[in-house]
């Protein structure tokens, strides 16, 4: 009999702690499964996130929170310091640091022949059935489960700036910031996590260069304290949730904790994917109007090294935040010529470079092969639009809101279904509880079909 056979598509973080955790358990049960790991870039165990090469890009969770195994909080620690970095558990590490960890840890799991992993660099173009892929170069790779793990859809289009060579439309495709290459301005569309980054490197590599970083509300990621805050408890109504009942026990809370945010925030965090759950459609759709941009800012925040640069930047003069939006661009001899409304002002900018750090595009139709999956009625999208409709444990609903048995989906897909689904903890949380699925799913299958 064949073994039972695994395919997952998207071999960034959150492929690989799918194959991680699903390779650990068929090693501890003595289950035989081979696993499939597609990644269209090759950037296997590193995605977008942990492809980065620049040392100052750092992680912005403490290293003790970024454990690849959901049941070895100590793991990540324990490897840094095997390998020489004398981490702290409060430190954050660079990010290609963490991309390399995952990629040990998921060599680590491997177990020729009996649970192999095989790792392919191609674009998967097709789903057929539940459980076939179809490669871009006519290959195909039938298995038994299928898991998606797409990751992020690239930032959406940005009304009134046509493609250009110095439009940088998706600052984490691979290279994309190393086009930055001429010291000219920048600006940048968003002052969010993305900015950070996109500032550090750019200033860096050209200690000339000012970078612009426009935003409707100019708002900053907030700081993380030197020190991990106390866990403040939030005490919320039970049945179901109104945004009102919590911004209003949030507020509380605040209040009760002496003004500080931090211990809230951190009370809240383990709790956000049952209380998107607890809110209606309604009060979902309400919740992303008024209080999402609120609550990233707070909830994503950047360590203190990366805090002391954007103070330093800004004080220099290097780095200017805008309050306004951006109406259009039109190509210059030197670069771009950008219309933006400031504080009211209409204003020109000329700039060399713009970048739009705008935050991921939610619209998975933009992606052929989930296009696909949705035109086949495999798939659809979650009511809000903001990833697939999955049941809580990732498994796929097809267009009749039936759960698939055979393919299921991690990460920031299942931004519709969790809300909170881009950081490891949740991440590995998702693999763990899916690994004995997929060894159930796949098994089953293999016996049925033998
Ligand atoms: C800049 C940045 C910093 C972050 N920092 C932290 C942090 O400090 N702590 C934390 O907990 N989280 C952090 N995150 C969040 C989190 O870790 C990432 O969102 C996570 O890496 C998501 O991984 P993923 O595998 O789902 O997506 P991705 O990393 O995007 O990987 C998906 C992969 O699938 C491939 N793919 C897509 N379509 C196909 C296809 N059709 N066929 C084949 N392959 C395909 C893509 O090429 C890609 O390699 C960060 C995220 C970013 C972007």
């Amino acid at each position: 009999m064949a073994s039972p056979a695994v395919t997952i598509v998207g071999g960034g973080a959150s492929g690989a702690l799918t194959a991680i955790h699903l390779l650990r358990l068929a090693r501890a049960s003595g289950t035989t499964v081979a696993v499939t790991l597609l990644d269209q870039g090759g950037r296997h165990a590193l995605g977008q996130a942990y492809a980065t090469t620049d040392p100052h890009h750092l992680l912005n969770t403490r290293a003790d929170r970024m454990s690849a195994l959901d049941d070895d909080p100590e793991h990540l620690l324990t490897w840094a310091r095997a390998e020489g970095m004398p981490v702290d558990e409060a430190g954050y590490l660079p990010r290609a640091v963490y991309g390399r960890y995952l990629r040990d840890v998921l060599a680590a799991a491997e177990n020729p022949p009996f649970r192999p992993l095989h790792r392919v660099t191609a674009a998967a173009v097709t789903l057929e059935g539940e459980h076939t892929v179809r490669l871009a170069d006519g290959h195909r790779i039938e298995s038994d489960a299928v898991v998606l793990a797409l990751g992020n859809r690239s930032p959406a289009p940005v009304p009134g700036v046509a493609a250009h060579p110095r439009h940088v439309a998706d600052p984490w495709a691979g290279g994309a910031l190393s086009q930055i290459d001429d010291g000219a301005p920048v600006l940048v569309l968003g002052t969010g996590l993305t900015m950070v980054d996109v500032a550090l490197t750019v200033t860096r590599a050209h200690p000339g260069t000012v970078v612009y970083a426009l935003s409707r509300h100019a708002l900053l990621p907030r700081p993380h304290l030197p020190r991990p805050a106390t866990p403040v408890p939030v005490a919320l109504p039970g049945g179901p949730l109104r945004v009102a009942d919590l911004l209003a026990a949030t507020r509380r809370a605040v209040r009760e904790n002496g003004g500080d945010w931090h211990g809230v925030m951190e009370g809240l965090r383990p709790h956000a994917q049952t209380l998107w759950r607890r809110l209606g459609p309604d009060e979902r759709r309400l919740f992303l109007r008024r209080v999402a941009r609120y609550w990233e800012i707070h909830r994503h925040r950047i360590p203190p090294a990366s805090v002391a640069a954007i103070a330093g930047l800004r004080a220099s003069g290097r780095l200017r935040l805008l309050r306004g939006s951006l109406i259009g661009a039109t190509p210059t001899a030197e670069g771009l010529s950008v219309r933006a409304e400031l504080d009211g002002v209409a204003t020109d900018l000329h700039v060399g470079w713009l970048v739009n750090a705008t935050g991921p595009g939610a619209d998975i139709t933009s992606d052929p092969f989930l296009a696909g999956l949705v035109a086949a009625g495999t798939a659809r999208p979650d009511p809000l639009r903001l990833g697939l409709d999955t049941g809580p444990d990732g498994a796929v609903l097809d267009a009749a809101g039936r759960p698939s048995e055979r393919l299921f989906a991690v990460g920031p897909l299942l931004r519709g279904t969790l809300y909170e689904t881009t950081a490891v903890p949740e991440i590995r949380a998702q693999a763990a509880a899916l690994a004995p699925r997929l060894v159930e799913a796949a098994a089953s299958v293999a016996t049925r079909v033998a």
